[in-house]
């Protein structure tokens, strides 16, 4: 979609050609990828409300430079869309910011935050309270925004303990991911920690868990960029098998704890569980083995696909299948010059991917590619078809209903109307 298109009118077919499919999820599907476009009004009244943090990656369409200072500061974290034309039930969505997007918010006339596409009110929006705990800083002054931001509406608290990847340049990092950008770029406009002390976390976690909003908090996830040597003379379990450590000697079973790290192993994964993780996510990002090799070159190269895949598998003995939820980034494969130019045989690809591992139990889940602006492959791509990522939720949930999974743990509720994550629509239509 372009500003141009009549993007009503494109929504609409898309329901009826996707009526199987909850309109919350593809609602979800096309503010994720086409992003949202704010008005000054509207970011005037979010002054109080929680802003973005840019707890990992950038997910903008723009470069920060590209966004005045009001977006850099005052665009939410999320949004709920509620009502409108489709009489939509809470449909919460991470924002991904978009100066060019079709897809507005704006104020009504009695000044409430609104959805306009094509000028006609399409949802009502609301917003999250700046949480009592943002406004709490730490010892060293730094705030808890920077060291345990929240997402997914006050579910889960984002811990990237180390916010760079040692797969370094283009020829290692994964073409699609700005971590190490994006650092460069939140430096100048926030406090962001590129190591984060585990004391720290702790400490942190304290104001949360003192505050009167942190009882809505019921996960943490750790993660962070690979560990290819040693980082403060750490192997990469160490270094993050330290903070479940930390964070259960402080506060035991407080949280589900989650970590997002490489596909290790099996002697690196047992640590990692027995420091206190319930879940482990060695994302995999693209199932296609000629696809991983070019679009992961790090992973492909320190590890390899086989390997990759076989440590996943392998890990469903230490943690449970249900308990190992790999990531892929949805619509990575038909990213230019590498990926399927074809929906369905992106489609037909992904979901062999999906099939091997949920006829082993395991359940993977997806975010929804955005190509953003400093990455490799944000260059030279736009976002791949509404159509794909509509017949993906499709696959995703038929797959996982066909070998009778159950809900991937740590994510919430799920559900129309009841789904908490907010950067793909994939607990949207399960549970349903
Ligand atoms: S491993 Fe890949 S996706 Fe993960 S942080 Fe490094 S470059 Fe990014």
């Amino acid at each position: 979609m372009t500003a141009s298109e009549p993007t009503i009118q494109i929504l609409n077919s898309a329901r009826a050609q996707f009526a199987d499919l909850p309109p919350e999820a593809i609602i979800k599907t096309v503010a994720l990828r086409s992003g949202l476009r704010f008005s000054k009004q509207a970011l005037d009244g979010f002054a109080k409300q929680k802003a973005k943090s840019y707890f990992i990656f950038s997910f903008d369409h723009v470069t920060q430079d590209e966004l005045s200072e009001q977006e850099r500061h005052a665009v939410p974290e999320e949004i709920a869309l509620t009502g409108g034309p489709w009489e939509l039930k809470r449909t919460i969505v991470s924002v991904r910011v978009d100066p060019k997007s079709p897809l507005l918010i704006d104020v009504d006339d009695h000044g409430a935050p609104v959805l306009k596409i094509d000028d006609q009110l399409f949802a009502q929006v609301a917003t999250q309270k700046i949480p009592d705990y943002y406004d709490c800083q730490l010892e060293n002054g730094k705030p808890v925004s920077d060291i345990t931001p929240t997402i997914e509406w006050g579910y889960l608290i984002y811990i990237t303990a180390f916010r760079l990847c040692q797969y370094w340049g283009k020829k290692e990092e994964c073409q699609f991911c700005d971590i190490n950008e994006n650092y460069r770029q939140q430096k100048k406009q926030r406090s962001y920690t590129g190591v984060k002390d585990p004391e720290q976390v702790v400490e942190s976690l304290r104001l949360i868990e003192q505050s009167t909003n942190g009882s809505e908090t019921m996960a943490y996830t750790v993660t962070g960029g690979s560990i290819t040597t040693e980082l403060n003379g750490l192997k990469e379990c160490e270094f993050y098998a330290r903070y479940a450590a930390a964070i259960e000697s402080a506060f035991p079973g407080r949280w589900i704890g989650k970590a997002v790290v490489q596909a290790l192993p099996l002697p690196e994964v047992q640590e990692l569980k027995k420091s206190g993780y319930t879940i482990y996510h060695p994302n995999y990002e693209v199932w296609e083995k000629k696809l991983f090799e070019k679009i992961c070159p790090g992973k492909e190269s320190y590890v390899g696909w086989q390997e990759w895949m076989d440590r996943i598998v392998a890990s469903a003995e230490v943690f449970g299948p249900e308990n190992v939820i790999p990531n892929f980034v949805a619509g990575v494969e038909m990213a230019k010059p590498y990926g399927y130019q074809n929906v369905d045989e992106a489609i037909a690809s992904t979901q062999s991917g999906l099939e091997y591992f949920m006829s082993k139990g395991i359940s993977p889940r997806f975010t929804l590619w955005c190509p953003e602006p400093l990455t490799v492959l944000g260059k030279d791509n736009s976002a791949p078809p509404l159509e794909y990522f509509l017949k993906l939720l499709r696959v995703y949930r038929d797959t996982h209903s066909k070998y009778n999974l159950p809900v991937p743990p740590g994510y919430g509720p799920a559900g129309a109307g009841k789904a908490v994550f907010s950067v793909s629509a994939f607990m949207d239509v399960l549970g349903m």
